[in-house]
């Protein structure tokens, strides 16, 4: 096994490893661990070539670091790609390689299922490391983070209803939900239970479906979702769904889902300021995922802490709407500021200590 470290600006660590014997090729980034070890996924695609994986694991890890420093987890932000096709090329050696490479970083670093990566992959990567979170939970681990994803999204619609509308009440409110996945079936339940009428779309017709007959939503063209005359739109699919082309179409007062990485550029966030469109950013509003898995990195895993602390994502977008109020910004530029502002008091804090 071979680790090279790769210097870059703005960045605690980054390293490459290559392993011929289970031909493992993967990178770690650790953005930043002002606030706490750097938890972030493990993702498996089939980069091009490693700068693509490199200029990935660069993004994804300090997105990691605003997303917990804004749902104040005490972690730090880091992420980790293997190079490789998920369908075709897993195996057990490979995932025991990445995790004598993830143990490497003396728990700088901790790790979890991601896309192209699943529980059962997460398993072998804790043969090797401790270091890894989102075991089964008949491991003493935290579980599936979807509902909690869902339950952190419910509760910061209702902060975006509040702040639209003067009042958190769902009932008789209109959501178009993109997306009836993992976590997008668990938001329609909450928003059904509340008294929210629903429009369901998702490209697979077995889900919206099954999520219709149980919510009694109304099923609505994958291709016209994003168009519908609704109060809150809730993207929980893709990425990108605010851009040049979709704007002009928007019939909401609310963009506010699970999906990450809903503005295809930051200056969308403005756009959608001067169409009188509220956005909740995603990473504040889908961090309820990561809020869990810290819940189970402080020690014993207690669902009922967890539920108290994911609910406080209400209060999080509280506080970015304000700010977005006082500094006339849009709330994406809001939440970077919430952010850039724990860190930098996290590591004033250090300093006085030292
Ligand atoms: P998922 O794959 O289970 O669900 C996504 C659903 O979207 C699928 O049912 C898929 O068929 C559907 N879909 C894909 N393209 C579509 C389209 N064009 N129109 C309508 N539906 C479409 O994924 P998930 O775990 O539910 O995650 C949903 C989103 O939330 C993703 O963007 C993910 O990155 C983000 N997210 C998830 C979590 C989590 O805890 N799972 C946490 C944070 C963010």
């Amino acid at each position: 096994m071979r680790i090279e470290k790769i210097p870059q600006s703005g960045y605690e660590d980054v390293v490459k490893c290559t392993d011929p014997d289970s031909g493992l090729k993967a990178v770690i980034a650790i953005h930043d661990t002002t606030l706490g070890p750097a938890l972030g996924g493990l993702r498996m695609w089939p980069y091009a070539s490693w700068d693509d994986a490199i200029f990935d694991v660069l993004r994804l890890s300090r997105g990691m670091t605003y997303k917990s420093a804004v749902a104040d987890t005490g972690l730090g932000g880091g992420k980790s790609v293997i190079i490789g096709n998920p369908k075709t090329e897993k195996t057990e050696r490979l995932f025991r390689a990445m995790g004598r490479f993830v143990n490497s970083l003396d728990g700088r670093y901790i790790t979890a299922e991601d896309v192209g990566t699943s529980v059962e992959d997460m398993v072998q990567v804790r043969a090797e490391t401790k270091w890894v979170t989102g075991l089964p939970l008949d491991m003493g681990s935290s579980g599936d983070p979807s509902p909690w994803t869902a339950l952190g999204c419910f509760r910061g619609m209702r902060a975006c209803l509040e702040e639209v509308y003067g009042s958190g009440d769902f009932k008789g409110r209109t959501v178009a939900l993109q997306g009836c996945g993992h976590v997008g079936k668990y938001v329609a339940r909450h928003l059904h239970e509340a008294g929210a009428k629903l429009y369901l779309a998702d490209i697979s017709p077995e889900r919206v479906r099954q999520v219709a007959d149980e919510t009694g939503g109304r099923v609505v063209d994958a291709a016209e979702i994003l168009k519908v005359e609704c109060d809150i739109l809730a993207p929980s699919a893709l990425g990108a769904v605010v851009n040049d082309e979709t704007l002009p179409k928007f019939h909401c007062r609310i963009i506010a889902g699970a999906a990450n990485n809903v503005l295809l550029r930051e200056e969308h966030g403005q756009r959608l300021k001067e169409a009188g469109i509220l956005y909740a950013p995603d990473y504040v509003i889908n961090a309820g995922g990561i809020i869990n898995v810290s819940i189970e990195v402080e020690g014993a895993y207690d669902p009922e802490r967890s539920r108290k602390k994911v609910e406080n994502i209400y209060h999080a977008l509280k506080r970015v709407f304000v700010i977005a109020k006082e500094q006339n910004i849009p709330t994406n530029e809001a939440a970077n500021h919430l952010a850039e502002e724990r860190i930098a008091r996290g590591r004033k804090a250090t300093t006085a200590r030292r």
